[in-house]
């Protein structure tokens, strides 16, 4: 399987910065998969700008509603999204959860709204840095994924549509990154979970790391066992790192 590198650029970039961004990638070809989720605004600017960009790079969502239309003001459904091009949705990124109260029930409601659309979801989940000290990481995760994949089955998605990032939230935009072996043991814990509770032991489901990741380590992160690529936030705006980000991953 080919690698992941998913830049969350979350609410930056401008336009010039996008400019940078495109005219500063380094690498002529890729052999990993190269994501990118801009602002949802600037979803039909990115898909025009990455049919000149040196390799192919696909574009998704940061966030959908769980609704398919109607009286949401505010609001994109996964419908409207994938009409615009987006390949790809992230649900549950830490930010939603703690900045906007999205529960396990909501999410779990537009996981299932962006499959049926036909978008590729990225599911993350985490735990906080009180709970990793308390011993709980395990528990938490296995919650996570028990909730928040309510009610889907090896028929609710095709294989490679439905990604788990691990994003530990005491690592997201802190600097502070998880080992490769507190994320590898996170990761095998979560195919665990994937397999027995919840039956998907014959779906490919990548998982990604996520939490201050950057070129000086991703290499060790990403040669772990079970960690199929990168959910990267900060590095991932600038178009020199996200290149080396993508040639670490291409190795
Ligand atoms: C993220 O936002 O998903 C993230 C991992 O951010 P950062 O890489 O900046 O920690």
């Amino acid at each position: 399987m080919k690698k992941y590198i998913v830049g969350n650029w979350k609410m930056n970039q401008t336009l010039a910065n996008i400019d940078d961004f495109f005219s500063s990638l380094k690498i002529k070809d890729s052999k990993c998969e190269a994501w990118i989720a801009p602002q949802t605004l600037h979803v039909a600017e990115l898909l025009k700008r990455s049919e000149g960009a040196p390799f192919n790079l696909e574009v998704g969502v940061q966030n959908i509603c769980e609704h398919e239309s109607g009286a949401f003001t505010g609001e994109t459904s996964a419908v409207t999204a994938k009409d615009l091009g987006a390949g790809f949705t992230l649900v549950g990124h830490s930010e939603r959860r703690s900045l906007y109260n999205e529960d396990d029930d909501l999410l779990n409601k537009k996981l299932h709204s962006a499959l049926k659309s036909g978008l590729t979801v990225i599911f993350c989940i985490g735990e906080q840095l009180i709970e990793r000290q308390n011993g709980m990481t395990n528990a938490v995760l296995k919650n996570q994924l028990i909730e928040g994949l309510e009610g889907i089955n090896a028929n609710s998605f095709n294989d490679g549509q439905l990604l788990i990032a691990y994003e530990p939230v005491w690592a997201i935009g802190t600097g502070e990154v998880a080992t490769p072996e507190q994320a590898q043991e996170a990761h095998a814990h979560i195919r665990a979970v994937l397999a027995v509770e919840l039956r998907l032991e014959n779906k490919t489901i990548p998982l990604l790391y996520g939490g201050s990741v950057k070129p000086s380590n991703a290499a060790g992160l990403l040669s772990q066992k079970d960690i199929d690529g990168a959910l990267v936030g900060g590095a991932s705006l600038k178009g020199e790192d996200f290149s080396k980000l993508c040639e670490i991953a291409s190795l």
